[in-house]
C-alpha cells in the first residue's frame, strides 16, 4: 500500500527517519512551512528556511526514494511580529510558485490575536489571487471556537471550501468541518489525545470523504510512521482498504494536486535513488556505499 504523509515538517527530522518513511510505504509527503520553536528576528532567516522548504529538503528526500513538497506561508504565531509579518509578506510570491510548492499553509490563528487575523486575511486573499489550495492551521486552545472562526474567515473572503484543508480536527470539530464543505485533516500524535484508536473511531462514524491522515512530526514528541501506523490500524479494526487508501493517500493527493504540481505520476515512473548525486556538493552520505537503483536511472 501506498502512502502520503500530507503534513510532516522533515526539517527537524533524521535520514533514518526518511529510511523508515519510505520502508512503510510512503511515498510522497508535504512539508508545511511553520515555525521552528525559536522565533526568527529576520527575514531572511525566513527566506533560508522557504529555500530550504524548495531546495535542499526535497534533495534529502529524493536521496531515499520519496517525493517531497511544501506549502508556503507565515505561520500564525510569527504573525504577531508585525515588522517582520510586513517582510515576509513580500517574500511569499516568490516561493509559491516554485515546482513544488502545492498550498499556502500553514495559516490560520494560535492565540487569535488581532495581528494573527489581519495575516490569516491577507495570505487568503493572495490563496483567491493565484487559485491556490490552503492548508489551515487550528489553534490547540479554544479549538473549537478557533477552528468554526478559521471556516467563516475563509468563507468570508470568498474562497471554495473544497480547496481548504482544515488540520489538527479532533472529535468535537469534524462534523463542523465536513458539514461546511470544508477538508478534514487529523494529526495523529503518540500518547495524546487524537491517537490512532480514536482516528479509526472516527473514519467508523465519519466514512473516508474528505477526511485525510497526517503526523505532523517535527521537532516535538511526534511520528513520522503515524499514516501508515493508522492505516495498519484501520484494516485491523475491519476499515475497508478503499477507506483507507482514501484517507492515508489519495484525498492528499486529490486536495494538494489541484495545481498541477503534485501528481501520481511523479513517484510511479520516478527514476531510482542515487546517492552519487550532491546538492551544492552536499552529500547525505558520511562515507557510506552510495545505493544506486542503476536499472531505474536514465
Ligand atoms: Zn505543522
Amino acid at each position: 500500500m501506498m502512502f502520503i504523509d500530507p503534513h510532516v515538517h522533515m526539517t527537524s527530522r533524521t535520514t533514518d527517519d526518511y529510511e523508515a518513511m519510505a520502508a512503510a510505504g510512503v511515498v510522497a509527503l508535504i512539508e508545511p512551512s511553520f515555525w521552528l520553536g525559536q522565533p526568527r528576528t529576520q527575514v531572511g532567516s525566513f527566506q533560508d528556511y522557504f529555500s530550504s522548504l524548495v531546495g535542499w529538503e526535497p534533495f534529502r528526500a529524493s536521496q531515499f526514494g520519496i517525493k517531497h513538497y511544501c506549502t508556503i506561508g507565515l505561520n500564525s504565531k510569527e504573525a504577531n511580529n508585525e515588522a517582520l509579518a510586513e517582510q515576509v509578506m513580500e517574500l511569499l510570491p516568490l516561493y509559491l510558485h516554485k515546482e513544488n510548492v502545492v498550498a499556502i499553509g500553514e495559516i490560520g490563528y494560535d492565540d487569535q490575536t488581532p495581528a494573527e487575523d489581519k495575516y490569516f486575511r491577507a495570505q487568503l486573499e493572495l490563496a483567491k489571487e493565484l487559485d491556490m489550495t490552503v492548508q489551515v492551521h487550528t489553534p490547540h486552545r479554544d479549538k473549537k471556537a478557533g477552528t468554526i472562526r478559521s471556516m467563516e474567515v475563509c468563507l468570508e473572503h470568498g474562497l471554495d471550501p473544497a480547496n481548504v484543508i482544515i488540520d489538527h480536527n479532533n472529535e468535537e470539530t469534524v462534523k463542523e468541518v465536513l458539514d461546511r464543505g470544508f477538508i478534514a485533516a487529523f494529526t495523529i500524535y503518540p500518547k495524546t489525545k487524537m491517537g490512532n484508536e480514536r482516528m479509526v473511531a472516527v473514519v467508523e462514524k465519519f466514512g473516508s470523504d474528505n477526511i485525510i491522515v497526517d503526523s505532523s512530526a517535527d521537532w516535538g514528541v511526534s511520528d513520522p510512521l503515524a499514516v501508515p501506523k493508522t492505516a495498519s490500524l484501520m484494516l485491523k479494526r475491519g476499515i475497508s482498504r478503499e477507506d483507507v487508501v482514501k484517507t492515508c493517500y489519495s484525498n492528499a493527493l486529490k486536495a494538494f494536486g489541484k495545481n498541477g504540481k503534485m501528481k501520481e505520476s511523479d513517484w510511479l515512473h520516478a527514476e531510482g535513488i542515487n546517492q552519487t548525486r550532491l546538492y551544492n556538493d552536499n552529500s547525505v552520505l558520511r562515507g557510506q556505499e552510495p545505493r544506486v537503483d542503476s536499472d531505474k536511472i536514465s
